[in-house]
């Protein structure tokens, strides 16, 4: 039975949206989880009505034919979401023409207006047969505001940087941080360049926005944007305090790739 499993997944997507809302990185309706929840679709989900209209999702994505996600609602608080998953957030299918979509449960809550990028990552982790489900996207105060700095947006200068703030970022964030330049909310442009930027890391930058990342599971998914919030938090406290971090060598992070076996 797919209810239970569904309502477990759910449940977890309510508990981080608590999470970003006490973090102070969900002020207002910022920022928007979506999760592929396919695999805990049975045959009754399944035979849900459409409780919408047919919605573009404004791409076509074969990959998506079928699939269903839990999504954010637009406008949505996520302080609201933590407490009441399914009056904040629905659950979607992608029609067989897979440029559209209706609403099937609980309520006809209008999904994220960022779900170009969700949906055109979600289609590329079914293209390349990752275990990738969830996708996030919020506003973290200080790697935001380090992303109102030019010399940060350099490739890998940023990810260098937070990886020598403290061992554990590197080793779990391993793939370090994408940069994305601007692009206006909810675009195409902002979506193909958050799936490009996602094919070499699991956690992007949005110049002057916020971040978005994707994972095996949402819990996961926060906890990359937790690390690199946090080596971040520690260089503006550095800062603050009047003086350029040293950060670890170079000697101290090759060591701890090898101990830990990251990739890089
Ligand atoms: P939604 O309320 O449409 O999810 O938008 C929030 C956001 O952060 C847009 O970038
Ligand atoms: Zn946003």
């Amino acid at each position: 039975d797919g209810r239970p499993r569904l309502e477990n997944e759910v449940g977890k997507i309510a508990e981080v949206a608590g999470y970003l809302w006490q973090k102070g990185w969900a002020e207002r309706n910022g920022g928007n989880i979506t999760v592929n929840i396919t695999a805990f679709i049975d045959d009754e989900i399944k035979a849900l009505p459409a409780i919408s209209d047919i919605k573009e999702i404004g791409a076509t994505l074969p990959a998506l034919k079928g699939q269903y996600f839990f999504c954010k609602g637009t406008g949505r608080r996520m302080r609201d979401l933590a407490r009441w998953p399914m009056e904040n957030g629905s659950v979607i299918r992608v029609l067989d023409d897979c440029s559209s979509y209706v609403i099937i449960a609980d309520n006809p809550v209008l999904p994220t207006s960022e779900l170009p990028s969700h949906l055109m990552v979600h289609a590329r982790q079914l293209e390349r047969k990752t275990e990738i489900k969830a996708t996030l996207h919020t506003h973290p105060i200080e790697l935001v505001a380090m992303s109102h700095g030019k010399k940060f947006l350099e490739k890998d200068v940023l990810t260098r940087l937070l990886w020598s703030m403290i061992p554990e970022t590197k080793a779990f964030c391993p793939l370090g941080l994408g940069v994305v330049p601007y692009a206006i909310p909810g675009s195409n442009a902002l979506a193909e360049g958050t799936l490009k930027e996602l094919e070499d890391y699991d956690v992007v930058l949005w110049e002057k926005h916020g971040v978005f990342a994707k994972s095996t599971d949402i819990m996961d998914a926060f906890d990359q944007v937790d690390v690199l919030s946090k080596s971040a938090a520690i260089y503006l406290d550095c800062k603050a305090m009047g003086f350029e971090p040293d950060g670890m060598s170079d000697a101290q992070m090759k060591e701890l790739s090898q101990v830990f076996h990251l990739p890089k």
